[in-house]
């Protein structure tokens, strides 16, 4: 078995977005199934739309989750004079050449091939002239020769064979007139000299594949392996747009979203193993293979994203799950994590943690532990907190002043004997209970908030409706 090398050949040109993520997800994969390498390779050759904060975007996104590449990183632009060479190679050859047309030939061309109902191409002009014929104002680019007969073939681990008339690609540009490579050029030659092995992009790059491999062979050079793999869509089955939730990977973090329930949803965007929702990071590793991605585009499902995230949080560190919730309270309202806070938290996590679906909501559900008194009461927490209730309130108060023991048992054993001596239902006494001690109307258990609460503070909360 030959050792794998897998690359991410992002273009900094945006955010890191969802498919592309799902790309590097793949590609990560599949060397570590191999023992092999996943390699980053940043694409900023386009000088105008590349930019830092889009490197820092998919630096960061793919740290995030944990999709961490093997040696330094690529960046193609630094490799330019090595692409220069390699074009300038091939016209000594014979197997590219200079092409001296000016825009307004390129643009006569074009015009005359919509006139005609043709795919603009180039017409192959400068193929075999003399470059001594140039004219002398023209800088030119280097055109490849591409053979007029004959086919070139992928043959795509997921796509099956797709082959294209060779006549019907016209003399690609490799290096443009002011030096720099095209794509086709730079991406040839770089996924060359990496060793890159397994190449694993989008299908929008298929067609993209019929050019490089021509490139590999006047290069005298063995392509790598190619896997197209289909787009995401929409839920629609339109093309993802910000609306269905193409955006970056950054946006699903702020979301509350983990970076494992991104992972093992984007997994299963595309490829499978039996029914099997819930992959854990070494099932993913032992099982993925490149041959068991569907080719049918998949579509993306925000609520099963959710439903995933929400198994990812049960299952989570509690204390981990504090540290990720802090910059959600700072959002909703700046609270020092004082050791004493992060204890309550910890108390009401294995609860709390069974009843939310992201971190967001987490944070929602979980902020009343650790806002200061006097706690704010949502419309419902307040119909609750009539002066009848209140009157039940100052009952409980008293009671539970003279528990000792802060457990469970105890709590719920003064509550409902205290039901009893007044003749009422628990429930007609726990719900002011609640409101008074969460601010809202629905929260996880009483008795569960009473002691991650612990004494003091529930009975000053009590007192405080009392004092209103
Ligand atoms: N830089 C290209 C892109 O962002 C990908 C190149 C490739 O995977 O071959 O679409």
């Amino acid at each position: 078995m030959m050792n794998v090398v897998t690359r991410f050949a992002p273009s900094p040109t945006g955010f890191l977005h969802i498919g592309s993520t799902r790309t590097a997800l793949f590609n990560w994969l599949y060397a570590r199934h191999h023992g092999g390498k996943f390699l980053l390779r940043i694409e900023d050759t386009d000088r105008e739309r590349s930019t830092n904060e889009a490197i820092q975007a998919i630096i960061e996104g793919l740290q995030w989750l944990g999709l961490i590449w093997d040696d330094e990183i690529i960046f193609q632009f630094s490799r330019a004079v090595r692409h220069q060479e390699a074009a300038q190679r091939l016209v000594a050859q014979g197997k590219a050449y200079y092409c001296f047309c000016t825009p307004q030939e390129l643009d006569a061309m074009r015009e005359k091939a919509r006139a005609e109902g043709r795919q603009p191409r180039y017409d192959g002009r400068w193929r075999d002239r003399d470059p001594r014929e140039a004219p002398p104002d023209v800088r030119p680019v280097i055109r490849l020769k591409v053979p007029t007969e004959g086919e070139t073939v992928v043959q795509d681990l997921v796509q099956g064979e797709v082959r294209v008339q060779n006549a019907q690609l016209d003399d690609m540009i490799l290096l443009r007139a002011d030096q720099t490579p095209t794509y086709m050029l730079a991406v040839v030659v770089d996924d060359h000299d990496m060793n890159i092995t397994h190449i694993i992009r989008g299908d929008d790059h298929l067609t993209n594949t019929f050019r490089q491999i021509q490139i590999y062979e006047v290069m005298g050079w063995r392509p790598p392996l190619f896997s197209h793999i289909p787009l995401i869509h929409g839920q629609d089955g339109a093309k993802l747009s910000k609306r269905h939730g193409a955006l970056g990977v950054e946006a699903y973090r702020d979301m509350g979203f983990l970076p494992e329930a991104l992972r093992n949803y984007l997994l299963r965007l595309g490829w499978g193993h039996g029914d099997d929702e819930i992959i854990s990071q070494a099932q993913a590793i032992k099982w993925f293979d490149i041959k068991d991605v569907g080719r049918a585009a998949s579509r993306f499902d925000m609520a099963k994203l959710t439903f995933v995230n929400a198994h990812y949080l049960r299952e989570s560190d509690d204390e981990r799950l504090i540290n990720l919730l802090d910059p959600f309270f700072q959002k909703m309202r700046p609270i020092e994590l004082t050791a004493p806070l992060k204890e309550r938290l910890l108390k009401a996590m294995p609860g709390l943690k069974q009843r939310a679906r992201t971190l967001e909501e987490l944070a929602a559900n979980a902020l009343f532990l650790i806002h200061p008194r006097p706690l704010p009461f949502d419309e419902k927490a307040k119909s609750l907190l009539t002066s009848e209730a209140k009157s039940l309130l100052q009952k409980a108060l008293e009671t539970f002043k003279v528990v000792s023991i802060w457990n469970e048992t105890t709590l719920e054993t003064t509550l409902r004997t205290l039901a009893e001596s007044l003749d009422i239902k628990m429930g007609v006494l726990a719900q002011p209970l609640r409101a008074a001690l969460t601010g809202r109307s629905i929260s996880p258990g009483i008795f569960e908030v009473m002691i991650a609460l612990g004494k003091e503070e529930s009975l000053e909360r009590i007192q405080d409706v009392l004092d209103l």
